[in-house]
C-alpha cells in the first residue's frame, strides 16, 4: 500500500494550498513521515467559504429524495472501498486493521441512517383557535456548516457531522485532523464520486485555531460542530455564542464503570478489558473509572490485570495486533505524568505504566488501583490505555463517585439486581448509560454528553434537528 499525500477539497476540486504549504503525516507505529497534507491559509478558506455558500444554494434546493439516493450511493462506495481505506487509516492513526475496517463499515451505516432521516424531517400542523387559520411549522436547513473533527476516529467523527448536515440540506466545510488526513479525504471522495455537486462539501486542514477563529465568526457559516477536548470546546462554543450560531459540542468524558457484587465478574472483565484497550483508550466513551464493590474487587483486579497483560500490542498492520500505538507523541508524556502523579499520591501501579521500546508511540496497557480522588487521572480524561480500579461499599457511595465530575458522557454498569438497575437509570448523571452489555454509538441511538461533555447529540432522530431551523407560518385563507 502506498500512502497518499492529501490535498484540500474546495468547490469540487482537489487542490494544494495556494501558498503550497504542507505538513508532515507521521506513522505512529514507526514515528517516520509517510506523506504530506496541504496546509490551508486564509485565502484557501475564503475560497472554501465562497464555495460552501454557493453549494448551499444548490443543495438546499435539491429534492430530499435525490439527497437520499446520493447519500446511499456514497455509503455503498465506502463499503466497496473499505479495505484500501482501512490500510490508509491504520497507517496514519495506528489502530489495528480490523478496527479500521469496523469503523469504515459503521460509517457507511451512519450515512444510510441519515439518508433515511432526511426523508423524515417533518413539520407540524398545529390546530388553530380560529376558523380559516392554518398554522404550520416548516423545517429548513440552517445554512453552511463548519465542522471540526479529531484524529481518534478519523472517519467516524467526520461522517456523523457530514451526514447529518447533508441530510438536512446544509452545505459544509470540514476541518479534518492534520494527524490523520488521508482517510477522511477518502470519505470525501466517496461523496464526490457519488455525484455530490461542487461546493456542497469542502475539506480543509491547517492550523486548527486559525481555521476555527476565521470560520466560526464568518457570516456565511450558520452552524458549528466540534469534537475534541472540553477546554477547546468551551472556547469554540463561546465564539459560536458570540456570533449567535448554533453549535453541537461532543467533548471529553471520564466514564465510570459500576461493577456490583451480583454481576458475572469474569464476563464483565472480558468485555470491559477489550473495550478499555480498543483504539489504545483514545476514545471519548472509553471506560475509565472502574468502581468495583468491595467483595469482588480483588477478583476483578486480578482478572483485569491478567487481561491487560495478555493484550497483544504491535503495529496495527499486523493482523494479530490487538492494540496499536498511541496516535501522536503528545500522549506519551501526558500519560506518564498522570501515572507518576497517581503513584505519588498513594495509588498502586499494578501493571504497565511505561512506553514500549523507543520506535513508534507504543504504551503498555496499564492498571492503577486505589487511586485517590485528588489525583489528576481521577479528574482529567487520560485518553490512553489506562484503567483505574477503585472500590466501593454501598450503592450510594458508587453513585456519589460516578457523579462527582463535571463530565457526563458515557457510563457503564454491571449488576443482576433490577432494583439497582432502576436506581442507576434514574441517578447516574451521564448522556449515555449501558447496563450489562455494550450498546453505545449505533447510528440510530443518541450519542452525546451532558455537563462539561458537551451540547447536543450526534446520533438518533434528534441529531438532524440541530442542522435545521424550525419556522412557523400561520395563514388565513
Ligand atoms: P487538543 O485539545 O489540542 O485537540 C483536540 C482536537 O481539537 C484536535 O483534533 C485538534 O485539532 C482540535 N483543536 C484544538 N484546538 C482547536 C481550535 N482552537 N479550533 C479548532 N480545533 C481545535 O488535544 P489533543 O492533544 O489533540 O488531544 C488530547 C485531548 O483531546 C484528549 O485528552 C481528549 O480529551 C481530547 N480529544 C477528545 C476527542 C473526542 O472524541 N471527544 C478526540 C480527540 C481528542
Amino acid at each position: 500500500m502506498s500512502y497518499p499525500n492529501t490535498e484540500l477539497f474546495i468547490n469540487g476540486t482537489w487542490t494544494p494550498a495556494e501558498d503550497g504549504r504542507t505538513l508532515p503525516v507521521i506513522d505512529p507505529a514507526t514515528a517516520s513521515e509517510v506523506g504530506r497534507v496541504a496546509h490551508a491559509s486564509i485565502s484557501d478558506l475564503d475560497l472554501a467559504l465562497e464555495a460552501v455558500s454557493e453549494g448551499f444554494k444548490v443543495w438546499s434546493a435539491t429534492g430530499v429524495f435525490d439527497r437520499y439516493k446520493l447519500m446511499r450511493r456514497a455509503a455503498d462506495l465506502l463499503r466497496e472501498r473499505c479495505d484500501p481505506i482501512a490500510d490508509i487509516m491504520t497507517t496514519e492513526q495506528g489502530k489495528p486493521i480490523a478496527q479500521s475496517r469496523v469503523e469504515i463499515l459503521a460509517a457507511a451505516d451512519v450515512i444510510d441512517w441519515f439518508a433515511e432521516e432526511a426523508r423524515r424531517t417533518y413539520g407540524q400542523v398545529i390546530p388553530s383557535r380560529q376558523a380559516g387559520v392554518t398554522q404550520i411549522t416548516v423545517k429548513q436547513p440552517v445554512g453552511p456548516v463548519a465542522a471540526f473533527t479529531p484524529w481518534n476516529f478519523p472517519i467516524n467523527q467526520m461522517v456523523r457531522k457530514m451526514s447529518a448536515a447533508l441530510a438536512a440540506g446544509c452545505s459544509i466545510i470540514v476541518k479534518a485532523p492534520e494527524e490523520t488526513p488521508a482517510s477522511p479525504a477518502e470519505l470525501m471522495r466517496c461523496f464526490a464520486d457519488a455525484g455530490l455537486p461542487a461546493g456542497v462539501a469542502n475539506l480543509v486542514y491547517g492550523d486548527p485555531a486559525e481555521i476555527s477563529g476565521y470560520l466560526i465568526p464568518h457570516p456565511v457559516i450558520r452552524k458549528i460542530s466540534f469534537t475534541g477536548s472540553t477546554p477547546v470546546g468551551k472556547q469554540l462554543a463561546a465564539l459560536a455564542g458570540a456570533h449567535m450560531k448554533k453549535s453541537t459540542m461532543e467533548l471529553g468524558g471520564h466514564a465510570p464503570v459500576l461493577v456490583f457484587e451480583d454481576a458475572d465478574i469474569d464476563k464483565t472483565v472480558a468485555m470491559m478489558a477489550t473495550h478499555k484497550f480498543r483504539n489504545a483508550g483514545q476514545v471519548c466513551v472509553s471506560p475509565t473509572r472502574f468502581l468495583v464493590q468491595d467483595s469482588v474487587a480483588t477478583q476483578f483486579i486480578e482478572g483485569f490485570t491478567k487481561a491487560a497483560q495478555s493484550v497483544r500490542v504491535g503495529p496495527g498492520t499486523d493482523p494479530e495486533t490487538e492494540m496499536g500505538p498511541l496516535a501522536n507523541d503528545r500522549r506519551i508524556p501526558a500519560l506518564e505524568r498522570m501515572i507518576e502523579d497517581a503513584v505519588s499520591r498513594g495509588a498502586t501501579l499494578v501493571t504497565g505504566g511505561k512506553r514500549i521500546g523507543n520506535t513508534g508511540w507504543f504504551f503498555e496497557p496499564t492498571v492503577l488501583c486505589d487511586v485517590p480522588t485528588n489525583a489528576a487521572i481521577m479528574n482529567d480524561e487520560p485518553f490512553g490505555p489506562i484503567a483505574v480500579i477503585n472500590r466501593f461499599d454501598t450503592t450510594d457511595a458508587a453513585l456519589q463517585e460516578a457523579n462527582r465530575l463535571p463530565f457526563g458522557l458515557a457510563s457503564y454498569a454491571f449488576t443482576t439486581s433490577s432494583e439497582t438497575v432502576t436506581r442507576l437509570q434514574n441517578e447516574v448523571r451521564a448522556g449515555m448509560l449501558t447496563i450489562n452489555h455494550l450498546g453505545l454509538a449505533l447510528p440510530e441511538v443518541p450519542f452525546g454528553g451532558i455537563g462539561d461533555s458537551g451540547i447536543g447529540t450526534e446520533g438518533g432522530s434528534d441529531a438532524i434537528e440541530s442542522y435545521l431551523d424550525t419556522r412557523f407560518v400561520t395563514r388565513m385563507d
